[in-house]
Formats: C-alpha cells, structure tokens, sequence
C-alpha cells in the first residue's frame, strides 16, 4: 500500500503534538521525572514533521534545513530525557553537539541534494545510535522500558539505513518528502514507530524509576537510611530458610544501644538522631560483605550473619562492639560516648525454629547483657536452654 507522504507527516506531527502537551502537562507536576523534557522532544518532533509536510511549497531553507534540525533537537531531548529520569547530570555538550552539527551541516549543503539527505541521515543515525547505548546502560536490563526504547532506536537505524542505501544506489529523487511511493511510506511509517516507541519508553523508563524509589523507600529507614524492620526481618526469614536446607550455621544478632536515653535526655534529641546515625556508618563499615544490619526499632538493630559459627559471631560482634566505644560520636564539637550490648543467638536452624523464635532467644540473650552491666555480649545456642547464656569469656563455644 502506498501512502500519501505529506498525509503521513501530517498525522505523525498530530499524534506527536497531542501526546507533547499531555507529557508537557504532566510534567508540570515534578520536573525531574524527565517528562517535561521527553514532552519538549515531541514538539520538537512535531515541528519537524509540520515542516516536511510543507515541502515543495515553502522554502527549502525551513522545509529541509530546519525540519531536519528540530528532528535531531527531539531525538536530543529524548537523550536528555534518559539522564533527567534516572536523576543523572544531563551531558548538554554532548546531547545539544549532533543538533548543532546538523544545523551547520544543513546551511553548508543545502544547495546540494545527495550530499544533504546523507548528512542529515547520517546524524540522525547518530543519534539514536546514542540513545541505544545510553538506554542500555542506564535502563533497568530487561525492563519494558529498556526493551521499547532499544526496539525503537533499531527500527529508527533501520528506516534511515533504507534512506542512506536509497541515496547512495541513485535514487535519491524518490526520496524527497514530497514524494509518495512505497519505500516512502515504509521510510516515513516508521518516523510513526519512532514517535511511540520512544515516547512510550520513556514514560515507563519515568514510570519504573518512580516504582523503584518507591520500593527503597518502604524498606529503608528514613533517619540512618539502612534496611527497616520489615527489610531486616524479610532478610531474616531467606537467611533462615537458606540455613535450613544447607544445615549450615546462621547467627543473629540483637544490639541495643546503652542508655540511649540518657544521651537524648542530656544533649537532645537531634543528637540522639546524629548517633544513631554514627553508629549506623560506623556497623556497616566494619561489617563483612556476608553480613546485614537493618534497625529493628528505635535504637536496636538486628545483626544477620550467615555461615558464621558461634565463637566467629561472637569475635564478630564484639569487634564491634569494641570499635563502637573506642569511637564516639560527634555532635558539633561534643564528644558522645556510647556503648552497646548484645544478643546473640547461633546454630543450625531446625524444624521447630521461626524467625520471630529466633529472635525472641536473641533477646532474651540481650536482656542477659543487660543484667550484666551493659557493653557486653551473651549467647544462646541452638539447643541450649532458655537460660544457658554464654559470654566470651565463659564456656567453650
Ligand atoms: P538500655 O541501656 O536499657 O537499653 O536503656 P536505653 O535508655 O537505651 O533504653 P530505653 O528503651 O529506656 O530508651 C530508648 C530511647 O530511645 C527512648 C526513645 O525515646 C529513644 N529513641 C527511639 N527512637 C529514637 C530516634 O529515632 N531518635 C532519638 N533521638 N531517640 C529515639
Ligand atoms: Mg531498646
Ligand atoms: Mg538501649
């Protein structure tokens, strides 16, 4: 089927004008979600196709030169668009650098036909050659939004590798914007394809972005900005699990900060926050690569380390208990000394073991060090009895 090809960049540049002003619209809202920018790429794709449709009856000047200098400035802003989404420094230099060339390349060859159809192919190949890779390494592998936006620079590479091989066999004249024949309409069709696939993607790009903050969010702790309570236990019940069916060593670990209400009672509660936070900087530094911390509650955090006998947890554990009181916080120029003790709880977790049973034991191991005299560990075993708790310095472990 043959298409009218003026009809055709009529209807694109309506589709891509609608779409621009809803994009537009909704970007409004939040700038940095990157469809304000994907918004200004659809005018500009608009405009260039409002310009093609005139070709023949206005100047070549506007009908070539500008039209094919807007398209490379929307396919500019569908790059940016990429960067504004994943909250990245947009590369202006490199984004605006191919409109730029397009726009010299067309005032120099404007009077000679071939030549400019390639340059102006040759650019736009470019550049959504550009927006493959960046939509490669910064969209999320696999996700729909990595997918459309791939599929739809390739169809793009493809529509303008048939104008480019067109140009260099002779048949250039067939080509022009104001003549319809087959090759035409599949050329300029997928101008269409462009325009969604594009526009779609990065909607989703916004749309999976947004989801994934989202998803930190629920299991992040907004004071210290580790895993919460619900990120910490979730762990917790894998790490179980995983324990069981290896018949491998799992220990837990409850830590409790000492007297932390003295600390908020005496210097207030913003340092009492500012502590938290230090403690926090300070565990996860020195944690290994195999254990996690997440809070538990207000100034106790639970301690998952996987494949760790009993005497390596609590050579871990007190480590850092060392370290923590050897390093105090700082609020301004005050010095705050802390302290915290532990419970622990390690073995290989059988039938009858629960997460919440696991960390009930830890904390009756807590409770233990707290008994006697804070800054310090206690241990449960699996099997042990409710009362058999275990210091560093106490039984074999
Ligand atoms: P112990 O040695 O027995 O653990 O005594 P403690 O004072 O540390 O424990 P207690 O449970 O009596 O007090 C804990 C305090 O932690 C009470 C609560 O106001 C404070 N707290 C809980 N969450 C936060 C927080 O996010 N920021 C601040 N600044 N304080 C918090
Ligand atoms: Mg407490
Ligand atoms: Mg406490």
């Amino acid at each position: 089927m043959i298409a009218h090809t003026p009809t055709i960049f009529a209807c694109v540049a309506l589709v891509a004008t609608v779409m621009a002003f809803c994009l537009i619209l909704a970007g409004q809202v939040n700038h940095r979600d990157g469809l304000f920018t994907t918004g200004c790429g659809l005018l500009a794709h608009a405009l260039a196709y409002v310009c093609y449709t005139l070709y023949g009856h206005a100047p070549l000047w506007l009908t070539y030169s500008v039209a094919n200098t807007l398209l490379a400035v929307a396919l500019a802003f569908y790059l940016a668009s990429i960067y504004r989404i994943r909250a990245l420094a947009v590369p202006w230099w490199m984004v605006l650098s191919l409109p730029l060339l397009m726009a010299l390349l067309m005032v120099v060859l404007i009077e000679h036909r071939e030549p400019r159809m390639l340059a102006s192919s040759s650019v736009l190949m470019l550049q959504c050659l550009l927006i493959v890779v960046v939509a490669q390494r910064r969209a999320s592998p696999g996700g729909r939004a990595h997918v459309l936006l791939i599929i739809g620079g390739g169809i793009s590479l493809i529509g303008l590798g048939l104008r480019v091989v067109a140009i260099l066999f002779g048949t250039a004249p067939e080509m022009q914007y104001d003549v319809s024949n087959l090759k035409q309409t599949i050329s300029v069709s997928i101008g269409t394809v462009t325009v969604m696939m594009f526009s779609l993607g990065l909607v989703l790009l916004s749309k999976e972005r947004s989801e994934a903050s989202l998803h930190h969010m629920a299991l992040r702790d907004a004071l210290t900005g580790m895993l919460n309570r619900r990120a910490i236990l979730e762990q917790l019940s894998g790490e179980l699990e995983r324990a069981r069916r290896a018949g491998s060593s799992l220990a837990i670990a409850m830590i409790d900060i000492d007297h932390f209400k003295q600390i908020n009672d005496q210097y207030g509660h913003l340092a009492g926050d500012e502590v938290l936070c230090h403690c926090v900087r300070h565990l996860s530094q020195q944690l290994r690569q195999s254990d996690t911390i997440g809070r538990y509650g207000g100034e106790e955090f639970l301690l998952l380390l996987p494949d760790t006998p009993p005497a390596g947890a609590m050579t871990v554990v007190d480590a850092l208990r060392q370290s923590l009181a050897a390093n105090p916080a700082l609020f301004g120029k005050r010095s705050i000394p802390l302290s915290f003790s532990a419970g622990l709880w390690c073995g290989v977790p059988g039938p009858g073991d629960s997460s919440d049973s696991l960390i009930a034991r830890a904390d009756a191991a807590l409770y233990a060090a707290k008994q006697d005299g804070r800054n310090t560990l206690r241990l449960l075993q699996a099997g042990d009895a409710q009362d058999g708790f275990r210091s560093l310095a106490g039984a074999a472990l």
